[in-house]
């Protein structure tokens, strides 16, 4: 039996430089998310918070990502810059290669809209708007021609097992549904990443084991994600565990052992 990968990486490797890595980028190739001594100080009263402090890390393409840490350590303000609702005080970030710590507002709003799903504890769907009219909505602003439109969120609904909801308002929608709405909003317009604050926060196990059940799913079709969550038992699905703690990342663990086993996506596991 051959347990071994290959060789170790050549030493030298790193010395193949700088177009080799803007090459990767170009072909897709390269990290979706670079953050270099990204920043973000805030200033309240005579005192500044350093709510995001110096943070370093790339995310590749297809990755699954949890962000981790107790309240206040800095999680929403990360994924916030990841997402680009909001810019570093100081630092680069590079977003599918693009930099884009320096856009203004019109233009950041532009990368958002092609490249980004957001989805939140509290679901933030139009309450007067039917589940079908919420997943339409981005697809609207994105100037996507009705018919497509159409279709799109037919199959968006589906994907998250919702056809038969997709005249309900949210007020006639249990959590779980409204969070899968969520979800197939947040994805109908194909975006690069799709990043989750606390998703499962507000649902009961059953529920937020749905919905964990559902971003495996898309991350299994290759969408890269990055969430945020207080809960190891939602962490442990994911490839990559950030530990965050006052700003800063202190520790990054790929592969962090399955706490459950045998949900869609999850690596096999070989019993000794
Ligand atoms: P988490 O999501 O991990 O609970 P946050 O990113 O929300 O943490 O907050 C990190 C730190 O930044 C906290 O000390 C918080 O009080 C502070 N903070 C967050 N948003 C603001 C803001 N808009 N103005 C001032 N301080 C903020
Ligand atoms: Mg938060």
């Amino acid at each position: 039996m051959n347990g071994a990968g290959g060789g170790p990486a050549p030493a030298g490797r790193r010395a193949a430089g700088r177009a080799t890595e803007l090459e990767a980028e170009r072909s897709g190739a390269g990290p979706v998310i670079r953050l270099e001594h990204v920043t973000r100080l805030y200033h309240v009263g005579e005192s500044e918070v350093r709510a995001v402090d110096d943070v370093s890390f790339d995310v590749a393409h297809g990755e699954f990502v949890a962000l981790m840490g107790p309240s206040g350590s800095g999680k929403s303000t990360l994924l916030n810059l990841i997402g680009c609702l909001d810019t570093p005080t100081s630092g680069a970030y590079r977003l599918d290669g693009e930099p884009v710590q320096d856009l203004s507002e019109d233009r950041l709003a532009a990368v958002r809209q092609r490249k980004i799903g957001f989805i939140f504890q509290a679901y933030h769907l139009v309450g007067r708007m039917t589940a079908a009219r919420n997943v339409e909505l981005p697809m609207i602003f994105a100037g996507v021609d009705p018919r497509e439109r159409r279709e799109r969120v037919a199959s968006a609904l589906q994907a998250v097992g919702l056809a038969p909801r997709a005249r309900h308002r949210p007020d006639q929608l249990s959590g779980g549904e409204r969070q899968r709405v969520a979800i197939a909003r947040a994805t109908v317009n194909r975006p690069s990443i799709l990043l989750a604050d606390e998703p499962t926060g507000n649902l009961d196990t059953r529920a937020g084991a749905e919905i964990v059940t559902l971003l495996e799913r898309l991350n299994a079709a290759g969408l890269t994600i990055v969430l945020v969550t207080h809960d190891p038992a939602v962490g442990a699905h994911a490839g990559r565990i950030l530990q965050m703690r006052d700003g800063r990342i202190l520790d990054d663990a790929q592969d962090p052992p399955a706490i459950a086993s045998g949900a869609p996506g999850a690596p096999a596991v070989e019993t000794p």
